[in-house]
């Protein structure tokens, strides 16, 4: 170990306020306001010339992918544009023509930058050459693509175990990339590869795939179109998945209605104007939510138990409301489900859900009489200690009904970054699987490890304790997605060595290992060529379509490699030509990698052709109706327990939210427009019956305090909004709340942090 002196270094970075301006939340979702924003923000970052030929590529055929969410691009995409205004932002984020190069940082230490907010520090703009952060150094200094590699390789050489070795990787990179940094993990001996869904829908998965035996969504774009009802819990698709809001519409137009069920009524669920329409523009738009259940944070279990009750009781009375026919064929624990709802009290029920009964009711009726059900939920319902069970009682919802495998209905989990479904399809994750691991050994002639590896919360444990010791990132900001900041921090930190995969600036840069190396790589928007031969690489959606996505936008430097190349870079300079694998040969060659991947992933047979055009669907169990993976053979009823947060008089339960200028970790703006909140971040929405209870009001200065296991944990500054949120409930934006999530806290099961419900205290800070 290196005897390294200290950096001086500002973990969360200021505390300060930015200015706050309030207005009436909206009540509608995009329109003209939208496309304004948008505009502005690309033609603020790339120029006017360069916005119009980068936005006629997104999302079309033959271009790229939107690096935002993964949400599917219709099989026929509008020519006016497939993109929403988050999609504007996050390609004028990564086009910018903002350079971040080694003037930038000769000039700027780590130790000043730490100072700088997370949005100050994303606005820099793009990395333009690998950088590396030396032991005794607070500025980081140029280095070549092969002593950067070589740097890598000794550290990784340097250590006692391969399990020391932490591989992280975030939802944008390419299956391609994913595929072959898998393949370079497990040749180097571990399976320690958290990701980013570890964090958001590691609950969907595990649930899923109980109940249902595939961790994936059944839905597909076109089910929106026949759905009778969708039901959206704990998601907000205004901010988080814009186009989706095309999707309701369409249902809506098509006859279904909308149940949404969230603490806060946000304005992309009230009415949507649709900006590629002229009554979007013009006229009022279409209304979406016709049934809002305005739920308590983490109740979502006892609101669904009462309407199971409610339905139970009317299936008593009337035919058609449960589908008989498909519990008896395709599902098992029917009647220990029906059992296990009679123990609980409906008034209980409603009481810990805090909706009013005739609201409940409604949704009822309706549910009763309809069967064509999708359920679309996100981070509302999986962060929490029982996520795993918040889905499993939505799955219960859709088999009473006999709302799988046929057209508009469905499960739909709904995917935050780009590819975090396709990363995980090519082989990223801390589990072993024996299927893979035998395929790998197959094709590339070498054993892969056998011994579980770390999810997200474990490595960071891990490095905190000394027991991991080299982490390296392909993308993301994971000091800023992690739970725990301060906890998450000092574990970087205790790294020997921290490399991070980027294409711009960010604070996991700066909250560095004791070595650090920035790697800079293309984006998606960019010409990825070699030998004058432009190359295309594959995504999967969030609903199981692979897709190719081509760039085309001159590279922000000519310094820049692909994910793949850098990935090859340092398998070539760990394991030299001592391996059954040509590193250098493969990355170079994405048909090559597709190759292996075909031969490798099911599903992936033909994908050479296939991920051209609108691409293709993979495998899904659910839509075939095909159980025969799980118990009996058949999908699998659960009896879920509720959550149990039993409050003192001065506690509340904290959800962290985005605001609307925001996507995961990146800020791009200080404005949440929906919500009424302009120029600032630092704010806490409250009932306004807390606010008096706590004897506050609107903008009083407060900290907000987490205490778990008898650690206390600080979240400082924060302006007191009064806002329409159940009471004991209250809202602020993550990442800057991230630091009062415990990292030892999380769902049972999928080991998912307990961002969506932390039990807080307020103080008042000393003047
Ligand atoms: S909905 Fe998602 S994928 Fe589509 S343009 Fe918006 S951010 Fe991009």
């Amino acid at each position: 170990m290196s005897n390294t002196k200290k950096r001086n270094i500002s973990v969360l970075g200021p505390e300060e306020f930015t200015g706050i301006k309030l207005q009436k939340p909206a009540e509608y979702a995009a329109g003209l306001p939208a496309v304004k924003v948008a505009l502005q923000h690309a033609f603020k970052e790339m120029g006017v010339t360069k916005s119009i030929k980068t936005l006629s590529q997104m999302n079309q055929k033959e271009g790229f992918d939107c690096p935002g969410c993964a949400w599917p691009d219709p099989d026929k995409p509008s020519k006016l544009g497939e993109y929403c205004e988050n999609g504007v932002k996050a390609i004028a984020e990564e086009a910018t023509n903002k350079r971040v190069d080694k003037n930038f940082f000769a000039k700027y230490s780590v130790e000043e930058l730490s100072h700088w907010s997370d949005y100050q520090i994303g606005k820099s703009g793009r990395l333009t050459e690998p950088m590396v952060l030396k032991p005794d150094s607070v500025h980081y200094e140029p280095i070549s693509w092969q002593d950067a590699f070589k740097l890598i390789a000794d550290k990784l050489k340097a250590l006692d175990s391969p399990d020391e070795g932490v591989f992280y990787t975030s939802g944008r990179s390419s299956n391609e990339a994913a595929f072959l940094y898998g393949l370079f993990i497990r040749a180097f001996g571990t399976n320690n590869m958290p990701d980013c869904s570890n964090m958001c829908h590691e609950s969907s998965g595990v649930a899923l795939n109980e109940t249902l035996g595939i961790g994936k969504g059944s839905v597909k774009l076109e089910d929106f179109d026949k759905a009778e009802v969708v039901m959206v819990i704990g998601q907000n698709p205004g901010t988080n998945h814009p186009r989706m809001l095309s999707a309701l519409q369409k249902c809506k137009e098509n006859g279904g209605k909308v149940i949404s069920v969230n603490p806060l009524e946000e304005a992309g669920l009230i009415r949507f104007k649709n900006p590629q329409e002229i009554k979007g523009v013009l006229a009022s738009g279409t209304a979406l939510t016709d049934i809002h259940l305005q739920v308590k944070i983490n109740q979502d279990v006892s609101l669904l138990k009462v309407i199971l009750k409610k339905l139970a009781s009317i299936d008593k009375e009337k035919e058609g409301v449960f589908d008989h026919e498909f519990i008896k064929t395709y599902t098992s624990g029917y009647e220990n489900l029906l059992k296990d709802l009679e123990t609980y009290s409906e008034s209980e029920l409603i009481e810990l859900c805090g909706v009013e009964e005739s609201v409940i009711d409604k949704a009822v009726q309706l549910l009763s009489q309809k069967s064509k059900i999708i359920i679309c939920w996100a981070m509302g319902l999986t962060q929490h200690k029982n996520g795993v069970d918040n889905i499993k009682e939505c799955v219960n919802l859709l088999l009473l009904k006999g709302s799988l495998g046929k057209p508009g209905s469905g499960t739909c989990p709904v995917r935050g970054h780009s590819n975090v479904q396709g990363d995980r399809t090519v082989g990223i994750m801390h589990h072993v699987s024996p299927v893979l691991n035998e395929a790998i050994k197959n094709t590339f002639g070498f054993v892969p490890p056998e011994k579980e590896g770390l999810d997200t919360v474990h490595a960071i444990q891990a490095m905190n304790q000394g027991r991991a010791k080299v982490f390296i990132a392909l993308g993301g900001n994971f000091v800023s997605a992690a739970s725990d900041t301060e906890y998450t921090a000092q574990a970087l930190q205790n790294c020997d060595l921290t490399v991070n995969i980027s294409t711009k600036l960010n604070r996991t840069h700066i909250v560095a290992g004791k070595t650090a190396l920035i790697l800079p790589t293309l984006g998606r928007s960019e010409l990825d060529q070699k030998n004058g031969k432009p190359r295309f690489f594959t995504v999967e959606n969030s609903m199981g379509k692979v897709h190719q996505s081509k760039g085309m936008l001159k590279p922000a430097s000519e310094n820049l490699i692909s994910e793949p190349e850098i990935i090859g870079g340092i398998a070539q300079a760990y394991f030299k030509n001592d391996h059954p694998v040509n590193w250098k040969e493969l990355s170079m060659d994405y048909e090559l990698i597709r190759e292996k991947i075909e031969l490798v992933i099911k599903g992936f047979n033909g994908i050479k052709d296939k991920s051209k055009g609108s691409g293709f669907y993979l495998p899904n169990n659910v839509r075939d109706l095909d159980f025969s993976k799980l118990p009996e053979g058949k999908a699998q009823f659960s009896c879920c327990d509720l959550p149990k947060h039993v409050l003192k008089k001065d506690e509340l339960l904290l959800m962290t939210i985005r605001s609307h200028d925001q996507f995961n970790t990146t800020i791009y703006g200080l404005d949440d427009r929906y919500r009424g909140i302009y120029n600032e971040r630092r704010i806490v929405l409250m009932n306004p019956n807390d606010v008096s209870r706590h004897k506050l009001k609107k903008f009083d200065i407060i900290n907000m305090i987490s205490n778990y296991d008898d650690k206390e944990r600080k979240a400082s500054n924060f302006l007191i909004i009064p806002y329409n949120i159940p009471e004991g409930n209250i809202a602020a934006y993550f990442p800057e709340t991230n630091v009062l999530v415990p990292y030892n806290h999380y769902a049972d099961k999928s080991n998912t942090p307990i961002s969506k419900s932390i039990v807080v205290t307020l103080e008042t800070p000393v003047q």
